[in-house]
Protein backbone atom coordinates (compact mmCIF):
# COMPACT_ATOMS: atom_id res chain seq x y z
CA UNK A 1 0.00 0.00 0.00
CA UNK A 2 1.90 2.91 -1.18
CA UNK A 3 -0.39 5.16 0.18
CA UNK A 4 1.23 5.15 3.52
CA UNK A 5 4.56 6.60 2.15
CA UNK A 6 2.54 9.36 -0.15
CA UNK A 7 0.49 10.56 2.91
CA UNK A 8 3.50 10.62 4.87
CA UNK A 9 4.99 12.95 2.65
CA UNK A 10 1.55 15.31 2.29
CA UNK A 11 1.14 15.44 6.10
CA UNK A 12 5.35 16.50 6.75
CA UNK A 13 5.21 18.62 3.61
CA UNK A 14 1.65 20.12 5.62
CA UNK A 15 2.69 20.56 8.87
CA UNK A 16 5.65 22.02 7.60
CA UNK A 17 4.30 24.85 5.56
CA UNK A 18 1.30 25.33 8.76
CA UNK A 19 4.04 25.90 11.25
CA UNK A 20 5.89 28.42 8.81
CA UNK A 21 2.68 30.23 9.32
CA UNK A 22 2.72 30.13 13.12
CA UNK A 23 -0.54 28.04 13.05
CA UNK A 24 -1.10 25.47 15.72
CA UNK A 25 -3.80 23.29 14.14
CA UNK A 26 -4.89 22.27 10.88
CA UNK A 27 -8.10 21.69 9.74
CA UNK A 28 -8.81 20.47 6.46
CA UNK A 29 -5.86 19.09 3.84
CA UNK A 30 -7.11 19.27 -0.06
CA UNK A 31 -5.05 17.18 -2.76
CA UNK A 32 -5.13 16.64 -5.93
CA UNK A 33 -3.95 13.30 -7.81
CA UNK A 34 -4.56 12.28 -10.65
CA UNK A 35 -5.46 8.53 -12.24
CA UNK A 36 -2.13 7.37 -13.36
CA UNK A 37 -0.62 7.81 -10.04
CA UNK A 38 -2.49 4.56 -8.79
CA UNK A 39 -3.43 5.86 -5.39
CA UNK A 40 -6.52 4.49 -4.37
CA UNK A 41 -9.14 7.40 -2.74
CA UNK A 42 -10.11 4.99 0.55
CA UNK A 43 -6.50 3.57 1.13
CA UNK A 44 -4.78 7.16 0.97
CA UNK A 45 -8.13 8.65 3.64
CA UNK A 46 -7.01 5.50 6.02
CA UNK A 47 -3.24 6.47 6.15
CA UNK A 48 -4.28 9.55 6.59
CA UNK A 49 -6.43 9.11 9.20
CA UNK A 50 -3.59 6.55 11.22
CA UNK A 51 -0.62 8.72 10.35
CA UNK A 52 -2.78 12.33 11.55
CA UNK A 53 -2.87 11.21 15.17
CA UNK A 54 -0.14 12.55 17.26
CA UNK A 55 0.07 15.48 14.73
CA UNK A 56 -1.01 19.21 14.31
CA UNK A 57 -3.28 17.91 12.07
CA UNK A 58 -4.88 15.28 14.51
CA UNK A 59 -8.50 16.97 13.59
CA UNK A 60 -7.89 17.39 9.90
CA UNK A 61 -9.97 15.98 7.19
CA UNK A 62 -8.49 15.48 3.98
CA UNK A 63 -10.31 16.57 0.79
CA UNK A 64 -9.20 14.34 -2.46
CA UNK A 65 -9.88 15.75 -6.05
CA UNK A 66 -9.11 12.73 -8.62
CA UNK A 67 -7.72 14.25 -12.13
CA UNK A 68 -8.99 11.48 -15.19
CA UNK A 69 -5.92 10.67 -17.22
CA UNK A 70 -5.89 12.88 -20.64
CA UNK A 71 -3.72 12.91 -23.65
CA UNK A 72 -3.55 14.72 -27.11
CA UNK A 73 -2.89 12.92 -30.06
CA UNK A 74 -0.31 13.80 -31.99
CA UNK A 75 -1.60 13.11 -35.21
CA UNK A 76 -4.45 14.59 -35.51
CA UNK A 77 -4.65 16.97 -32.07
CA UNK A 78 -7.60 15.14 -30.49
CA UNK A 79 -7.82 15.42 -26.78
CA UNK A 80 -9.20 12.26 -25.37
CA UNK A 81 -9.25 10.58 -21.90
CA UNK A 82 -7.95 7.16 -21.53
CA UNK A 83 -6.82 4.45 -18.90
CA UNK A 84 -3.48 3.65 -17.79
CA UNK A 85 -3.44 0.83 -19.65
CA UNK A 86 -3.44 2.12 -23.56
CA UNK A 87 -3.25 5.42 -25.13
CA UNK A 88 -4.83 5.12 -28.11
CA UNK A 89 -6.54 7.99 -30.05
CA UNK A 90 -10.26 7.26 -30.43
CA UNK A 91 -10.44 9.27 -33.54
CA UNK A 92 -7.51 8.52 -36.05
CA UNK A 93 -6.14 5.38 -33.88
CA UNK A 94 -2.25 6.67 -33.37
CA UNK A 95 -0.54 5.79 -30.33
CA UNK A 96 1.65 8.58 -31.14
CA UNK A 97 -0.04 10.77 -27.87
CA UNK A 98 1.39 12.92 -25.32
CA UNK A 99 0.20 13.35 -21.69
CA UNK A 100 -1.87 16.28 -20.62
CA UNK A 101 -2.59 15.05 -17.04
CA UNK A 102 -2.91 12.19 -14.66
CA UNK A 103 0.27 11.75 -13.19
CA UNK A 104 -0.10 14.56 -10.47
CA UNK A 105 0.44 15.00 -7.23
CA UNK A 106 -0.27 18.04 -4.70
CA UNK A 107 -1.54 20.13 -2.20
CA UNK A 108 -3.72 22.15 -3.43
CA UNK A 109 -4.57 24.04 -0.07
CA UNK A 110 -4.35 23.88 3.97
CA UNK A 111 -6.70 25.28 6.12
CA UNK A 112 -4.97 26.52 9.24
CA UNK A 113 -6.06 27.90 12.52
ZN1 LIG B 1 -5.54 11.09 -33.51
Amino acid sequence: MHEMGICDGILKSATEAAEAEGASCINRIEVTFGELTQIVEDALQFAFEVLRQDTIAADATLGITILEARSRCMDCSAEFRHDRYEVKCPKCGSYLCSLLQGRELRIESIDVD
